[in-house]
This record gives C-alpha cells, sequence and structure tokens, in this order.
C-alpha cells in the first residue's frame, strides 16, 4: 500500500518531538488517513477515543484478524476507532490483503 513513511505518532503539528519513542512506521495510505488525527470516535459507543499507540499498546489486545486474514477489526473502543480513522479496511487494503493471503505471507503468524 505505497511506501513506507515515518509516522509522528504524536503529530508534529500538535508538539511531537522526533525522538523515536514518537515515531513509527506506517504505509503511505494508513498514513494519509491518520494525517494527524490521535483520537477518532469509537464506531459503537460514537465517544471520541485515543487511537492506537504502536510504541505503547500491544496489536493483539486491540485488534484480531477476520478468521479469512483480510479484515482487521477492533476489539476495544481503541481498536474500533483506529479501524475507521486509518480506514485499515479501505478497498485497496482488503485487495492486497487477499493476495497476500492467497501467496501465504498473511495474516502474520504473532503479533
Ligand atoms: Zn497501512
Amino acid at each position: 500500500m505505497g511506501q513506507m513513511q515515518v509516522d509522528h505518532i504524536w503529530p508534529k503539528v500538535k508538539g511531537g518531538s522526533d525522538e523515536v519513542d514518537n515515531l513509527c512506521l506506517a504505509c503511505e495510505l494508513c498514513n494519509q488517513y491518520k494525517w494527524a488525527k490521535t483520537t477518532g470516535p469509537d464506531p459503537e459507543s460514537g465517544q471520541e477515543t485515543n487511537l492506537f499507540n504502536p510504541r505503547e499498546q500491544q496489536w493483539g489486545k486491540h485488534f484480531v484478524w477476520s478468521t479469512d486474514g483480510i479484515l482487521i477489526y477492533g476489539l476495544t473502543a481503541c481498536g474500533r476507532a483506529t479501524v475507521e480513522a486509518l480506514r485499515l479496511n479501505n478497498p485497496l487494503a482488503v485487495t492486497v490483503r487477499r493476495n497476500w493471503v492467497i501467496a501465504g505471507w498473511h495474516p502474520p503468524k504473532s503479533n
């Protein structure tokens, strides 16, 4: 989904630092959807919720793959808000993952 980019978890426009604990790798598409967001609405409750922080939180506590490995589901308010805010199941991502599954590259064996 494009080249990997360095994302500022807490955006520079909101005073986020260039220190490594504020940086993560994100694909171009996710990074574009994230932009300067740090919160998003949980689609279940409508409550504004902090987005997933890959430096401080564990993926497997907040997300799960669908049984076919193609869709990402949020398990928590944070997970659900992140799936929506970053549009993690956008048509391009779903198409790419479907091909990764066919190739045997996906889903990852551990999180
Ligand atoms: Zn991505």
